[in-house]
């Protein structure tokens, strides 16, 4: 019992400031709004006196609260303390009497006043933690989130050796790098349409040390065709019908790209169908297709596959309990 009680309270953790999947229930936009003008008069506060760290934390802890939990509030300021000024959390605990240097309260307080606004975590740290490696983000790409940790989780845990593997809409190469680190024998491709994301992710590769392919492409493109020859295709591509932008949370809709989100309401299976009747072309034999997808069209995207001809097609839950992932082989 005590043990689902801390998974649902690291669930509840992830929801806020590690957005769960592309959809999300939208929060008043009207409070919101509100919440970020006096977040904003009392940060500038920070910045115009000599401070303590107890009382930067205070500060941090009043402006936070207003969008985050308890538990929330803790992870992010140990996170910011970490970046910021190389402290870890014990450090934190007792240095609450030290008076920080001037450039370091500003930048704590520019740090804060972007969370304040209602900027996610990780853009304003720059960067997030995939599969335990440490991957870079910007405003260009997509936050990679837990449940497509899930995925690469599962397809690394197969027990088959993939040797030539295409991440479709790669983003910040998160998939296509952690799939290289399970399979450092394995040729790996990460195909995306946006050149601002290819550099994330060619940045990442460079420094994650995982020698991946990164190619420019639309896989919308008729004449764009896939690497011959692969046993692994994989994509979480843009699922998020444009009439659901209004239920999407205001920090996913006001800062994630929205080019990595959405799809056009009258076909929002497009880049799954693109990519399975291009994958059905390249995969060998029993290689496999696996899909991130939204959990209101998982069931359909099982169908389309079992109708172009693909087998052991399965629709997986994640560990929210939602339709969410979608394996087949060819
Ligand atoms: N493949 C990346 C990820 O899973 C980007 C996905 C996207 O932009 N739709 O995070």
């Amino acid at each position: 019992m005590l043990m689902l009680v801390g998974f649902c309270l690291e669930l509840v953790h992830y929801r806020v400031w590690v957005p769960m999947a592309k959809v999300h229930h939208r929060r008043g936009i009207e409070q919101a709004t509100f919440v970020r003008a006096r977040s904003l008069c009392r940060t500038a506060s920070l910045a115009t006196s000599t401070h303590t760290v107890g009382s930067v934390l205070k500060t941090y802890r009043s402006i936070l609260s207003e969008r985050y939990d308890q538990g929330e509030v803790r992870a992010i300021t140990r996170s910011v303390f970490r970046d910021v000024l190389r402290w870890d959390a014990a450090q934190v605990e007792t240095r609450k009497e030290e008076a920080l240097s001037n450039i370091d309260s500003e930048r704590l307080t520019v740090v804060l006043k972007r969370l304040g606004e209602g900027e996610p975590l990780q853009y304003v740290l720059g960067h997030t933690t995939f599969m335990g490696l440490d991957i870079a983000v910007s405003s260009g790409v997509l936050i990679p989130r837990p449940e497509t940790e899930e995925m690469v989780d599962m397809i690394g845990k197969q027990g088959v050796a993939f040797q030539r593997i295409v991440d479709i809409g790669t983003g910040s190469g998160c998939i296509a790098i952690a799939l290289r680190s399970l399979f450092p024998s394995a040729e790996v491709i990460g195909m995306d349409v946006s050149l601002e994301a290819l550099a994330v992710a060619r940045a990442n590769g460079r420094s994650t040390g995982m020698e991946v392919e990164w190619l420019a492409a639309s896989i919308l493109e008729p004449n764009v065709g896939l690497p011959g020859r692969c046993d692994l295709v994989v994509s979480n591509p843009p699922y998020v019908p444009l009439t659901e932008t209004t239920e999407l949370e205001e920090h996913v809709r006001a800062y994630e790209p929205h080019l990595a989100l959405f799809v056009n309401d009258e076909d929002p299976l497009l880049f799954y169908r693109a990519i399975a009747e291009k994958a059905m072309i390249v995969l060998v034999k029993s290689g496999q297709l696996w899909f991130e997808g939204h959990y209101r069209y998982a069931s359909s995207i099982g169908d389309l596959l079992v109708r172009m001809g693909y087998k052991n097609v399965r629709v997986i839950k994640d560990l929210g309990g939602h339709q969410r992932f979608i394996n087949a082989t060819r």
